[in-house]
């Protein structure tokens, strides 16, 4: 289930990051200082003319943000990483980074709302077009790709689940010197590491399974040495989405789970999914287990997916008779959630991503998580017939 992955990262995940500096702590301290001090005048000389790197000011180097972003840039097997408060500020700091006024950008369709909006909004005003296309359709993304600067993909959706072969349409766009990039958050680099599939940058909302309790919101970008640098050295400064250095130290304690949980998570997704399909009030599950096969690269899957309703049943007295699947957005924490698509095309947020996300009106949303398939599945089953 985690081949690809070397199970000497894995198991670097769990030993502490110590080497000798921190009186052998198992969990390492928590550097909660806006500011460093220097020896003396020389000493703060060197480090302003850059002949030592050492951290001045945690919006720019602070050793617990540094430990995380070197724990996850060794699960994606990429050079660097760089950590940011939210996922958000990871996905706008790095597009920013790479385009100018001007630029087009091809994005797969059913990105997350929030990105889709950056798009429409901030980089609208840049005057930055954004083509989407159907990631799935390797023919349209070839014909779109051509002039464009930057191919954002996220694989798979976070709604209707569109699973791509991430590393087919990466050699798409590096034949043609275009800079690729995908949010990753779904399969975690437990079951999908982009940088080894042709990415140049890894995105996550490490608020969902690299945190996994629920408690962070946090964003990491994964790359190239030389891209990393890029970023930060404009608008990871700049804009100063900096992640602070508690929610790195919770993020470092999330991620020694890492692996466990999302085998657990993928255990009992997969089971409730098929359970679902052959339920008589189930129309469809978007699930990518459920296909005959993975795309490639994808070594397993995770515990969220969607599934629609046949017509008739009440979706509201379905979601009121939950008792472990509490309604909320987010997921990849421990807990169940349940999100009505109904609800979210009533949103009011503009531009208005949910047709755009792929939301069909009798859609739900589910994430499945630590409680156990059992216990899950009669929650499910008594709602809906509470609901039918
Ligand atoms: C939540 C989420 C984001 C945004 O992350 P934040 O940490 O909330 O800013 C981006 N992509 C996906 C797929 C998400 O689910």
């Amino acid at each position: 289930m985690t081949d690809g992955l070397d199970p000497f990262d894995l198991a670097s995940l769990i030993v502490a990051h110590d080497e000798g500096n921190y009186a052998e702590a198992v969990v390492p301290p928590i550097f909660q200082t806006s500011l460093f001090t220097f020896s003396d005048y020389d000493d703060m000389i060197s480090s302003y003319r850059g002949e030592k790197v050492r951290p001045i000011y945690t919006r720019g180097l602070n050793p617990t943000v540094r430990m995380f972003e070197e724990m996850l840039a060794k699960l994606e097997g990429a050079e660097d990483a760089l950590g940011f408060a939210s996922g958000m500020s990871a996905i706008s700091s790095t597009v920013l980074s790479f385009i100018e006024p001007g630029d087009r950008i091809v994005a797969v369709k059913h990105v997350y709302p929030d990105a889709f909006r950056l798009f429409g909004t901030i980089l609208k005003k840049m005057k930055v077009e954004v083509t989407y296309v159907d990631g799935r359709d390797e023919e349209a993304v070839a014909r779109a790709l051509p002039g464009a600067k930057l191919f954002y993909m996220e694989s798979p959706t976070s709604w209707v689940m569109d699973a791509h072969d991430v590393g087919t349409l990466a050699s798409l766009a590096r034949q043609q010197g275009i800079v690729t990039m995908i949010d990753n958050s779904w399969a975690s680099p437990i079951f999908q590491q982009p940088i080894k599939l042709g990415v140049d940058l890894v995105v996550h909302s490490a608020s969902k399974y690299l945190g996994g309790h629920s408690d962070v919101v946090a964003g990491v970008v994964a790359g190239s040495k030389e891209m990393i640098a890029r970023i930060k050295a404009e608008a990871y400064p700049y804009l100063g989405g900096k992640l602070s250095p508690f929610d790195a130290w919770l993020l470092i304690r999330g991620m020694r789970t890492l692996p466990i949980r999302m085998r657990a998570h993928e255990a009992s997704g997969m089971e409730i999914a098929r359970r679902l399909q052959n339920h008589d009030l189930v129309e469809q599950v978007c699930h990518p287990g459920l296909a005959n096969r993975l795309p490639n690269g994808l070594k397993g899957t995770s515990g969220l997916f969607s599934f629609i309703f046949r017509e008739g049943v009440d979706i509201r007295a379905f979601a009121d008779r939950l008792d472990l699947f509490k309604l909320g957005v987010s997921w990849g924490g421990h807990e169940s959630l349940i999100v009505p698509g109904e609800v979210v095309l009533q949103q009011k947020a503009q531009p208005n991503s949910a047709h755009a996300f792929g939301i069909h009106a009798r859609s739900v949303r589910l994430h499945i998580g630590l409680e156990g398939t059992e216990p899950l599945w009669s929650d499910i089953e008594g709602a809906i017939a509470a609901a039918s």
